[in-house]
């Protein structure tokens, strides 16, 4: 089988691979999706501290009611006449203003631990807001950089399709699509001469004498390792 011209157009998709390569590699790819993912996890966060400042604020409202009714009942037992009772709901009144007084300042001391956390959920959620925006904006400007590294590169893409399109027509097509599909897993180089007599250029495993024979008689084979292309060379 003759595979010169099969190599010359490996020679040229390897200046397509190389550039393929290295959009895949582009830097500034590779930081609009760290960008993009650091904004997303800012969001999921900044989702929960707003339902955990929720859940906050609906507790200060609860212990706020709870400090209105014994503030009233404090009102109410301070009203009373004093004058009017036994010394036995003399001491039974003055217990109770004890009791509520002390209820009231337990009230009061989880009222300034709540709005001591409430600060900390909104401090945290405006850093989160902080953190998203900034994420968004380095993401914007990273996918307009790789946008642009993209469209730098499209010419010379397109050039070196038509010229493989070009020598795809003097190629055998069922070696031709053998050659796709290897190529299309990222396989590269597809064709690797045989090193030694014995080796495949691509993976270095050396191939059994029958496999080897194989290989004389049709000038190509299939790797069984690395699934390359491996053609007959002297080498
Ligand atoms: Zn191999």
């Amino acid at each position: 089988m003759d595979i010169t011209k099969i190599l010359e157009y490996q020679k040229l998709d390897s200046e397509l691979f190389k550039l393929e390569k290295a959009l895949r590699d582009n830097p500034n790819k590779k930081t609009a999706s760290e960008m993009s993912n650091n904004a997303k996890v800012a969001q999921q966060r900044s989702v929960g501290l707003e339902k955990k400042a929720g859940e906050l604020l609906a507790e200060v409202d609860t212990i706020k009611k709870q400090f209105q009714i014994q503030t009233d009942k404090m009102a109410q037992v301070m009203a009373k006449n004093v004058d009017a009772m036994s010394k036995e709901e003399v001491e039974l009144m003055l217990s109770l203003k004890d009791k509520l007084f002390q209820n009231l300042n337990i009230l009061d001391k989880n009222l300034t631990k709540l709005a001591e956390n409430v600060n900390a959920v909104l401090a945290d959620f405006n850093k989160t807001i902080k953190t998203y925006n900034l994420a968004k904006e380095k993401f914007t400007q990273s996918k307009a950089a790789y946008d642009k590294d993209v469209e730098a590169v499209e010419p010379k893409k397109v050039e070196f399709e038509k010229g493989l399109l070009k020598l795809e027509k003097g190629i055998d097509a069922d070696l031709m699509e053998k050659y796709k599909k290897r190529r299309g897993d990222n396989l590269f180089p597809v064709l690797v001469p045989l090193k030694g007599g014995r080796s495949c250029g691509g993976c270095h495993m050396e191939l059994p004498a029958a496999e080897v024979a194989k290989l004389r008689a049709n000038g190509i084979l299939s790797c069984e390792h690395c699934r390359r292309i491996i053609y007959y060379s002297e080498d």
